[in-house]
C-alpha cells in the first residue's frame, strides 16, 4: 500500500511551520527522520494533507552543555548522539542506551525528538528521558514551554504535544561525579525494540539507593519511574525484595513481544540484575539473553 496523496513543505524557519500550523490545522502533520511516520502514511493509518518537514530548520539540531545541562536539539539523528563525546562523558545512560536503537539504517535518518513524540513504550531514548529527569522543550507561535518528561508521556503513541507545537530540544542534567547509572535490554536480537527493558540512574550511599529514578520499559503503556523502588531503594531492602515489588505494581500490556505475565516475570529479572549493577557502581549497558 502507498501513502495518500500529501503536500510537502521543507521551511527554513520556525514561522513558516506555524503558519502551516495556522493554514492547515490537523490535516498538517512534522516530517522529521521519517522512519516512523513515512511506513505510518502508506499503511494509511494517517492522511494528512501536508507534510512539514522540520529538519532544515537549524536551531532544532545538536547537542550542547550549558553549565549543568546538557540540550539535545528535536533533529538530532541517532547516530550524532551515538558518536558525541559530550553524550558519552555527560549522558553516559543516553550514551549506552543509543547504541540499543534500531539498526545503522535508522539511526542515520531517526531524530531524537522524532523518537520522544512518538512515545513507543519500547522506546529507550523515552525511558533514559524519564529515569534522567529531563525536560521537553515545546514551541509554539505563542512561545515556550516546558514539560517534565515524566509528564511528556500520556499513553501509547501519546504525549503531551497540543495542537500547534513542536518539540524544539529536550534538556537533561549533566549526570554527576557521584551518580551511577544502568541500563538493560531483553530483545530477541540486537537493534529489535525491547520486549521488556529498564533504564535507572541514582546516587549511591554506602550500598543505599538515594533518589533512584528506576524505569521499566515495553511493558506498560508509558515510561514512568517506579515509586516503590524509589520508597525501597534507600531502605534497606534486597534487590530481589525491590525487584518483586516493582514487578508487582507494574501493569503490563501483552503484545507482539509477550503476554503481560511474561512481561512481569522478565521485568523483574532485568531490575533486579539493574539494582546490582547500579550498587557495584559499575556504569553498564547489557542486552540480557
Ligand atoms: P518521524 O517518523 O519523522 O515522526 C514520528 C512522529 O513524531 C510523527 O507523528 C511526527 O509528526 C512526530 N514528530 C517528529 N518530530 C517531532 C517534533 N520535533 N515535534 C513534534 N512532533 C514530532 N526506535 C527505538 O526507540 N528503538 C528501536 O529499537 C527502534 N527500532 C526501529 C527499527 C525499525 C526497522 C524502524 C523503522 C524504526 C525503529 N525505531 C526504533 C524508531 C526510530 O527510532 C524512529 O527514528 C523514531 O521512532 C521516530 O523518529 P523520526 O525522526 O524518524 O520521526
Amino acid at each position: 500500500m502507498k501513502a495518500s496523496a500529501f503536500k510537502y513543505l521543507r521551511p527554513n524557519t520556525m514561522d513558516e511551520i506555524f503558519a502551516a500550523f495556522a493554514e492547515h490545522g490537523d490535516d498538517a502533520m512534522i516530517l522529521a527522520g521519517g522512519q516512523s511516520l513515512l511506513p505510518t502514511l502508506n499503511m494509511r493509518l494517517a492522511q494528512p494533507a501536508i507534510l512539514v518537514d522540520i529538519n532544515r530548520i537549524p536551531e532544532l539540531s545538536g547537542i550542547e552543555r550549558q553549565g549543568d545541562i546538557v540540550r539535545i536539539g528535536a533533529t538530532t539523528r541517532h547516530v550524532e548522539v551515538l558518536r558525541s563525546d559530550i553524550i558519552a562523558s555527560d549522558l553516559p545512560l543516553i550514551g549506552c542506551a543509543i547504541q540499543h536503537v534500531a539498526h545503522r539504517g535508522v539511526r542515520n535518518r531517526g531524530t531524537f525528538g522524532g523518537s520522544l513524540s512518538h512515545a513507543d513504550p519500547a522506546a529507550e531514548m523515552a525511558a533514559c528521558a524519564v529515569a534522567s529527569d529531563a525536560t521537553s522543550i515545546l514551541i509554539s507561535s505563542t512561545g515556550e514551554r516546558r514539560v517534565p518528561a515524566s509528564d511528556f508521556f500520556q499513553g501509547v503513541m501519546t504525549t503531551d504535544r497540543k495542537w500547534g507545537e513542536v518539540l524544539s530540544s529536550v534538556e537533561f542534567p549533566a549526570f554527576g561525579s557521584d551518580e551511577v547509572w544502568a541500563f538493560r535490554e531483553l530483545c530477541r536480537r540486537q537493534g529489535d525494540f525491547a520486549q521488556v527493558g529498564v533504564a535507572a540512574k541514582a546516587r549511591l550511599s554506602g550500598s543505599r539507593l538515594e533518589e533512584l529514578r528506576l524505569v521499566v520499559f515495553g511493558c506498560e503503556e508509558y515510561p514512568k519511574v517506579s515509586e516503590i523502588a524509589v520508597e525501597m531503594g534507600s531502605s534497606g531492602h534486597s534487590n530481589a525484595e525491590i525487584a518483586a515489588a516493582v514487578a508487582n505494581e507494574l501493569d503490563p500490556m501483552t503484545d507482539l513481544s509477550g503476554t503481560a505475565d511474561t512481561k512481569r516475570i522478565q521485568a523483574r529479572t532485568l531490575v533486579e540484575r539493574t539494582l546490582s549493577d547500579l550498587i557495584k557502581g559499575q556504569a553498564k549497558g547489557v542486552r540480557d539473553e
